[in-house]
């Protein structure tokens, strides 16, 4: 089999996702999958909607564009604030977009105008992250201007938590969304359909028991790929964390020496702090490395030492090595790490628990389900 690989097994991911769109739906929240870390892989995707998702959403128009030619039907939303140059696919591919500044929605506008449809606006509220968004006191004019374009239409607003400021959302930012929805509903008129309340940072929040106000959409990648809570890392109870592993194959096996610390002269080499090399210890050789992955990012197993990384090799010390050259070794992953092998030319994703979507045969056949955790 081909090494290293990403292993994706699609019966966690719909597990996870059903799971969490359940805990969800119960607080009147649905569920936005984002598939960007996974580069909208068709698959992974109808794993999301096979588990409850209402829909589809991307930071990128190439994935969107991919998951459209897959043969994806559902919604799709365009996550990133659309670039200028692009407004014309984004009009034909997405139902609607997440924006922030006017000339971009004006060129929606006439996009959606030349292809005879109404493109659906949400406006992305800054409140606190400081990436994107449309400051509060800003919103109810922008919000105007929407309604009042020809072409588009106010669909919601949303923001967006812990993705630069790594600070997940309080329950005081929260009110504040839903104040600003209750503000523009009032001075622009339309019914919002969606006040999104953020990515997987806002999920504590939303799980937690109180009211959740206008909040009825969360857009959702980390969750359900991982099963962790992105602000601490830790996994989320009754998710598998093991849906995507990363596997790599010994290229070398040696018990070296103490050697002197790395010399971080070069750049390529020891972009990860050298962890003290033990005598005794076996350094394993791998054959993957940074350009397949951030290797920072892997989780070491029990009784494994990360020692070092370089653009091609991953050096692993570990005391009682039972693996010889070509033995496989499995790695978890963070988001990062994830990200990047999903998008590395030289990894292949392999699926595990695929089953063909039941609209392919009509009538979908028994939905297996696994034992809870
Ligand atoms: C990436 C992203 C998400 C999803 O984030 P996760 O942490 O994977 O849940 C949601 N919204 C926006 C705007 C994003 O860029």
């Amino acid at each position: 089999m081909n090494s290293p690989r990403l292993e994706i097994d699609l019966q966690k991911i719909r597990y996870n996702t059903r799971t969490i769109v359940e805990r969800l739906k119960r607080r009147g929240i649905r569920v936005t999958a984002v598939t960007k870390a996974v580069c909208g892989h068709p698959a992974i995707a109808r794993a999301m909607l096979d588990g409850g998702a209402e829909g589809l959403a991307d930071a990128r128009l190439t994935n969107a564009k991919r998951l459209r030619q897959a043969g994806m039907t559902c919604p799709i939303t365009l996550i990133r604030t659309p670039m200028l140059s692009q407004v014309d696919d984004v009009v034909q591919v997405c139902e609607a977009s997440y924006n922030t500044e006017k000339a971009v929605i004006a060129a929606l506008a006439v996009a959606a105008r030349q292809q005879n449809t109404v493109h659906g606006v949400i406006l992305m509220v800054e409140l606190g992250d400081q990436r994107e968004g449309i400051r509060s006191q800003d919103l109810g004019a922008m919000a105007q201007h929407v309604v009042d374009l020809p072409g588009v239409a106010l669909k919601g607003i949303g923001a967006n938590f812990a993705c630069l400021s790594g600070i997940a959302p309080t329950a005081a930012k929260m009110q504040a969304l839903t104040a600003l929805a209750n503000d523009i509903e009032g001075q622009c008129g339309p019914f919002l359909e969606t006040v999104s309340g953020g990515n997987s940072a806002t999920l504590p929040w939303a799980l937690e028991r109180h009211a959740i106000g206008r909040i009825n959409d969360l857009r959702l990648g980390e969750a359900i790929l991982l099963g962790v809570d992105p602000v601490t890392g830790d996994q989320i109870g009754g998710l598998f964390s093991d849906a995507c592993t990363l596997i790599a194959e010994v290229i070398e096996v040696d018990i070296k020496p103490v050697q002197p610390s790395v010399s971080l002269a070069d750049h390529l080499k020891a972009t990860i702090q050298s962890a003290p090399d033990t005598l005794g210890t076996t350094r394993l050789i791998l054959a993957v490395g940074q350009q397949d992955s951030d290797m920072a990012g892997l989780s070491m197993l029990v009784g494994t030492t990360l020692i070092g990384a370089t653009s091609d090799h991953l050096i692993i010390g570990m005391k009682d090595p039972a693996l010889c050259v070509g033995s496989e070794m499995r790695f978890q992953m963070d988001y990062g790490a994830l990200m990047r092998a999903a998008a590395a030319p030289d990894i292949q994703i392999h699926l595990r628990n695929d089953r063909p979507a039941h609209s392919v045969h009509g009538a979908g056949g028994p939905v297996t389900c696994l034992a809870p955790v």
